[in-house]
């Protein structure tokens, strides 16, 4: 198995957290979000004991948000004590609501608009992260309105390939995120945000990509970090309070993912960052890292029923199943790999070769390509997609007109509803 909370119970059924997924399939119906919470809260627990251990009480690990954002996971996230990136006014409103303290939150976004500068400092937002001159001018300028003096961080570009898919590398020189060290720019932003009266430079941020194994990136990505630091203390006096190092260890969507260790992957760098500054006669900064994926994707599972089976002889197999690109846009943006089983055969023989495809109405409407399965698949199937914690409900769509699915919290005790099945009603709320 992929992730240790998953198992084989006596039944040949797929198990979550102990617990039978065909069973919970049944009863709260299918397309069907399950999370473990107990796996969220070790994740959460491994980032906060290591960056306090190996970087000090100053540092802390802020939640991105955006790979999963409904009311109980801010809660989970506050009662563990991590901070948050946030991504826009809807994801302040839900942490907000589930009364997350706005001191720690962390505001990111290349084009955050005058209503949401607004909006986040109304609210009490802790920091921007500053993406560009403009939003520089407009927090500056709001903050003034307002009497405060805004805290900042600004976004750097260290000018790092990680290595992974394009479409989540944001690290390189020319990345629509941040401003490039290598151009000049980094050092520019800089010098004009410490003039500007109404906001508090608290310090940098880099981001250079998701789904990282390598931990080669995190000491690189740190070295130029602190290289900068150092430059921006000689050139203008400045000492920078907080180093954000961004996000992005990878998890194990398939066998062949490696297996990570966060906790040894951070004492490393930690032990990198402190030589290195010693070296350059900086003090430490308050670290910040900003995990999303790493926190909730091994957590989850989505269980499907399937609807059909078509073969076409020598040609290919289609397993059609009551969800799709709607609830899983993954594979059809980005061609993201998932493991995929039938949850009520798990013991069975898997011999028969298929593609897993939705119910929308697009041919490109795949949740993966070349899976195994039993042979003796059909109609009333339980399918399981596991690690779809991250990015799943939060890229969810009504594409189709679909409702998007519940989501239920598997507990030490019991199971409960974070967020329930949409409705008709729903559907049609805005429409007038
Ligand atoms: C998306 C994102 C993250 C989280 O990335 P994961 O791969 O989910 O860990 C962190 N920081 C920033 C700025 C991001 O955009």
């Amino acid at each position: 198995m992929i992730c240790e909370n998953l198992g084989i119970n006596h039944m040949g059924n797929l198990t979550l957290a102990g617990r039978d997924t065909v069973e919970l399939a049944k009863k709260y119906q299918t397309p069907l979000f399950l999370m473990d919470e107990e796996r969220i809260r070790k994740n959460y627990r491994t980032y906060i004991g290591a960056m306090k251990k190996y970087f000090g009480d100053d540092a802390l690990p802020l939640y991105a948000s955006k790979a999963a954002s409904f009311r109980a996971i801010y809660k989970i996230a506050m009662e563990e004590g991590m901070g948050i990136d946030v991504v826009s006014c809807g994801e302040i409103y839900t942490a907000k609501s589930a009364n997350f303290p706005m001191e720690e939150v962390y505001f990111h976004g290349n084009n955050k608009t005058d209503f949401d500068i607004k909006y986040a400092m109304e609210n009490g937002i802790g920091y921007f992260v500053a993406d560009s001159r403009e939003e520089i001018d407009a927090i500056d300028g709001i903050s003034g309105e307002m009497n405060l003096c805004q805290n900042i961080i600004i976004r750097i570009t260290p000018g790092i390939d990680p290595h992974t898919y394009d479409a989540v590398a944001t690290g390189k020189v020319d990345s629509k995120f941040g401003f490039a060290i290598a151009t000049g720019a980094a050092e520019d932003i800089v010098k004009y945000a410490l003039s500007k009266k109404n906001i508090k430079l608290c310090g940098f941020h880099c981001h250079v990509g998701s789904q990282v194994f390598d931990s080669d990136v995190y000491f690189k990505t740190a070295d130029i970090m602190l290289e900068f630091i150092a430059d921006m203390k000689s050139k203008f006096g400045y000492e920078t309070e907080i180093l954000n190092l961004g996000g992005g260890y990878g998890v194990r969507y398939i066998e062949s993912d490696p297996v990570i260790d966060i906790e040894a992957n951070i004492a490393q760098v930690a032990k990198m960052v402190k030589e290195k500054c010693s070296e350059l006669r900086i003090d430490v900064p308050a670290i910040r890292m900003e995990p999303g994926r790493s926190i909730v994707a091994d957590s989850g599972l989505t269980l499907y029923t399937v609807g059909s089976v078509k073969v076409i002889p020598e040609y290919k197999n289609y397993v059609s199943i009551d969800g799709g690109m709607a609830d899983n846009p993954r594979f059809a943006l980005y061609g993201s790999e998932y493991t995929v089983a039938v949850a009520n055969k798990m013991n069975e023989e898997c011999d028969f070769l298929c593609s897993v495809v939705g119910r929308c109405c697009e041919c490109g409407d795949i949740i993966q390509e070349n899976v195994q399965m039993p042979s003796s698949v059909k109609r009333g199937d339980t399918i399981a997609v596991m690690t779809t914690g991250a990015y799943n409900y939060s890229m969810a769509s009504n594409y189709n007109r679909l409702q998007r699915p519940p989501i239920v919290m598997l507990t030490k005790t019991g199971e409960y509803t974070a967020v329930e099945r949409e409705s008709f009603e729903d559907i049609i709320k805005n429409d007038l």
